[in-house]
């Protein structure tokens, strides 16, 4: 009975917890088991408080009993990824620098998670700063892919891709700066869904690139993700970026649109780079689409070569900013012998930050001093509004974007020393975040080696609705979502 619960969708356990076939607290105990059995393979937790975990879910069974059930997520094991503060819980972004750091209050997303109901669990590890697309920048070790321990879950949400994979959690938030939802849920074969710019609140998670940034749930199911996104969803008054707009019933919404839909094909998204194996599985998905009546049309995002220097240019800039913060001094590590205060800084951040953390910051200070701002930020600011243009010229003649999440499946741990090599992982995922754009990746099949390949579908602002729409008519016609790794 445990190994079924584990890989329940929430939609499913929301009707057994409802129909008291189930505890809150079963589940949970679940989960925990689970999480304690395949953790020390899979690694997907920096850590976990079983005993906070287990009286939230005592909490959500006396609820339920006394007819005050809060709805699906009531009762349900969320994980988290740890950059997003949960109150008198580790908060450490996998960096040295905050290994002792405890959050003092809740995230505006964890708060609400809590109003509706859901069991907040663990804290999930992710690359430094969510900075990586492997969890191999980890300074606590790395997460490995339940699918093949010898290859990485992706990143750098990728604690939050694997716990879920893996059982040791119903549903995970991640955070998205370039990818770092979609690419790793591609890898793990679960959906994760990056939402517009400004739908979720960020207020209470640790901002690595703060134009770009967007928390968003990794879900079984289209529809699970559905169902978070609209719990994590709304305007937030401590989030000056978020922003105000109707929050829809996404989980409805999601049965009441059929399309057909107008899918357009951006023909830079299928070049040099792409594994054969993914090409096949997102054609597929594409006939698949026809086949449904959708018209397919090929389009074009002229400037989308441009995407990845573009970001790391302004990603770099905005950390080297927003990291300045940690000097010692209000946050994190300290180091122990400094000569003086400027000594002090020097050291707490020399000793308190890994190699491709410092890498960010270097770049990013350069890109923005006062002899180069010009020639690097300034301009990569420009050609980053021509990036969102062509999204928006598209926009005119179709209903959504179709590519692939990520150029390969999982790769190999170790494998991608070259940090230009790792950067390229997000060829096709750094777009939406230049432009603002809500993105979502479904499992659409398995390479021949018993690899999980994702497909993304690209929606336009604040149409989370439609584009979830359309991402479950392909789920709904394949079972891809079924299968599960053996750990
Ligand atoms: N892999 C990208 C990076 O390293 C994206 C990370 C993210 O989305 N947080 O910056």
């Amino acid at each position: 009975m445990a190994d079924e619960l584990i890989f329940k969708p929430v939609a499913e356990l929301a009707a057994l917890l409802d129909a008291k076939k189930i505890s809150a607290v079963e589940l949970t105990q679940a989960v925990v088991a689970r999480t304690q059995a395949v953790e020390p393979q899979v690694r997907a937790f920096n850590s976990f408080d079983q005993a906070d975990a287990l009286a939230q879910a005592a909490a959500s069974d006396a609820r339920r009993s006394a007819g005050q059930g809060r709805g699906p997520l009531d009762g349900i094991p969320v994980g988290i990824k740890d950059v997003i503060s949960v109150a008198g819980q580790p908060l450490t972004a996998s960096s040295k620098m905050l290994a002792n750091f405890v959050s003092p209050y809740d995230a505006t997303v964890t708060e609400k998670l809590r109003n509706a109901g859901a069991v907040v669990w663990g804290r999930l590890n992710l690359d430094e700063f969510a900075m990586g697309s492997s969890t191999e920048n980890s300074a606590f070790g790395a997460t490995r892919n339940p699918w093949d321990l010898t290859r990485v879950p992706g990143g750098s949400s990728g604690g939050s891709a694997a716990a879920l994979a893996a059982g040791e959690a119903i549903a995970t938030l991640g955070s998205d700066t370039g990818g770092s939802i979609r690419q790793p849920a591609a890898l793990c074969g679960v959906v994760g869904l990056k939402p517009t710019y400004g739908l979720v609140s960020r207020y209470g998670l640790i901002a690595f690139a703060s134009s770009l940034d967007q928390i968003g749930p990794f879900a079984r199911t289209v529809e699970d993700a559905a169902i978070v996104l609209g719990a994590i969803a709304g305007h937030d008054e401590r989030d000056s970026t978020s922003f105000k707009t109707e929050i829809p019933d996404y989980r409805t919404e999601l049965k009441q649109r059929n399309g057909p839909w107008r899918i357009g094909i951006p023909k830079e998204y299928f070049g040099a780079g792409l594994d054969p194996e993914v090409a096949a599985a997102v054609e597929k998905a594409i006939a698949f689409y026809r086949a449904q009546g959708c018209e397919i049309k090929q389009v074009s995002l002229p400037h989308t070569e441009h995407g990845v220097s573009v970001y790391y240019i302004i990603a770099t800039a905005e950390c080297s900013s927003n990291l300045s913060r940690y000097d010692g001094i209000r946050y994190g590590h300290r180091a122990k012998q400094a000569k003086d205060v400027v000594d002090l800084y020097f050291q707490s951040r020399a000793e308190g930050f890994g190699p491709e953390v410092k890498r960010r910051i270097i770049l990013g200070t350069y890109v923005l001093s006062s002899g180069y701002y010009d020639a690097y930020y300034l301009r990569a600011q420009k050609v980053r509004t021509l990036i969102r243009q062509d999204f928006l010229n598209a926009f005119r003649e179709v209903d959504v974007l179709l590519t692939p999440t990520s150029p390969t499946p999982a790769f190999k741990a170790g494998e991608k020393a070259d940090p230009l090599a790792m950067y390229l992982c997000d060829i096709y995922t750094i777009g939406v975040n230049l432009a603002g754009l809500p993105g979502v990746s479904v499992p659409c099949g398995f390479s021949s080696g018993g690899l999980p390949i994702g497909l993304q579908l690209i929606g336009q602002p604040f149409k989370e609705a439609e584009l979830l729409a359309i991402a479950h008519a392909y789920e709904q016609a394949h079972n891809w979502k079924d299968r599960h790794p053996t750990l």
